[in-house]
């Protein structure tokens, strides 16, 4: 059991400047987008259709459009609605993980013979899905350097089977800010998609398909389902072709067609997460921020990577493309890997987990964790790093535990 500390007496910098905006219009659209009360008896919150599958007025009439609950759901619906308006998508698709919509999306619109480039630092199991599972159907992927649009370009002037660009900003773990708008146009230059994995910044600090990109990519798990109590994906589409095809119709038909679709209560769980997201968020921010400042103090940390640091790379990238700058840490800590794991295991309050996105704060060693299987490749995370999800609690009581394991 985490004892709760008592009222922490340090006092901790002020958090720089409003943390976080949001767009207009988002913090109603959370709340109401796809979430309409019950019409049969007014219920607020719409219920939970549990069900599998639905009594047709006639051989070939639906009610209202439902069959079976692979096909739809009004409870995934809805929340695929809500989500879709949150990024500015014409329609999203909602799956049982974040892989399960990543692999649904891959096979939308790849096939044996092409190649996929993605930024390097890439989430783990992405980076496993296309190595050690699209590379056995013939499906290539090249690493580049997400800091360089110089790579990304001759790769694709030298490679003509290229179809996909993937991207993830910030990248994990090392929290680079890619600019979507720039590679989004190399890309598109080169006839290829833009798929950009959103999950770390959420739709409340950023937007891709408004920089440019073709499909967002979230791992709901995470800040949508905010919660850490339930596994989801989603995969959002503005209105680009693919082939001839409307890329909405290709990934429908993948999500009917393979089935890997988010349940009932799963949608229900990433719904009613994603109504408070712009609230949690802000608080994420602040506290994030907060700590990055006090992190970057610390005698025994030697290096803090946060877009919202002034110092960090792509601090004006971040400024200009987010509208805050996140929950996620990253910090290299003086005394190597063997310091980083003694760090990652010593917190109380930070529970020493893989994952991110929570109300609570966690801790975690990328090389061993969610890096472990890049270990050996150019794609592997620094091992003295440290990665942390800065939860909603008091700012100060996390800078008390974190200041105590890092003396550990
Ligand atoms: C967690 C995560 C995924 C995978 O999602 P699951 O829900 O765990 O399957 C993909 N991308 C990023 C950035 C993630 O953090």
């Amino acid at each position: 059991m985490t004892l709760i500390p008592e009222t922490p007496t340090r006092s901790v910098p002020a958090a720089p400047r409003p943390s976080m905006r949001l767009r207009p219009g988002f913090a109603t659209e959370a709340v109401h987008a796809g979430q309409d009360p019950d019409p049969l008896t007014g219920a607020v919150i719409p219920p939970i259709y549990q069900t599998s599958t639905f009594t047709q007025h006639g051989v070939e009439t639906l009610k209202n459009g439902y069959e079976y609950s692979r096909g739809g759901n009004p409870t995934r619906n809805g929340f695929e609605a809500q989500l879709a308006a949150l990024e500015g998508g014409g329609a999203a698709f909602a799956f049982a993980s974040g892989i399960a919509a990543e692999d649904a999306f891959l096979r939308a619109v790849l096939r044996p013979g092409d190649t996929v480039i993605a930024a390097a630092e890439t989430y783990g199991g992405t980076h496993r899905l296309l190595t050690q599972i699209y590379a056995r159907w013939g499906v290539r992927t090249v690493f580049v350097d997400p800091s360089s649009p110089r790579d990304l370009e001759r790769e694709l002037d030298s490679d003509p089977t290229v179809r996909l660009l993937w991207l993830e900003t910030p990248t994990n773990p090392l929290l680079t800010v890619v600019d979507i708008a720039a590679w989004s146009r190399i890309a598109h230059a080169h006839g290829a998609l833009v798929a950009v994995d959103n999950t770390f910044a959420s739709p409340a600090l950023q937007t891709p398909l408004a920089h440019g990109a073709d499909a967002v990519i979230h791992s709901t798990t995470k800040y949508i389902g905010g919660h850490s109590d339930v596994l989801g994906g989603a995969v959002v589409v503005g209105g680009a072709q693919w082939e001839g095809t409307a890329l909405e119709e290709l990934v429908r038909f993948q999500q009917f067609a393979a089935g890997a679709v988010a349940g009932p209560q799963d949608s229900f769980l990433a719904a009613r997460g994603l109504k408070t997201l712009g609230v949690r968020m802000r608080q994420h921010c602040e506290n994030a921020g907060i700590l990055a400042e006090w992190l970057t103090g610390h005698p025994r940390v030697q290096e803090v990577l946060y877009p919202g640091l002034p110092q960090h790379p792509t601090h004006e990238l971040a400024a200009a493309q987010m509208s805050g700058y996140g929950g996620l840490i990253t910090f290299r800590v003086s005394g190597g890997e063997a310091a980083a794991r003694r760090t990652a295991e010593s917190t109380e309050l930070f529970g020493l987990s893989v994952s991110l996105g929570g109300v609570e704060s966690l801790i975690s060693h990328p090389a061993t964790m969610t890096h472990g299987s890049t270990r050996g490749t150019p794609q592997a995370p620094p091992a003295d790093a440290v990665r942390v999800s800065v939860g909603i609690e008091d700012v100060e009581h996390l800078v008390d535990d974190l200041d105590r394991a890092l003396r550990a």
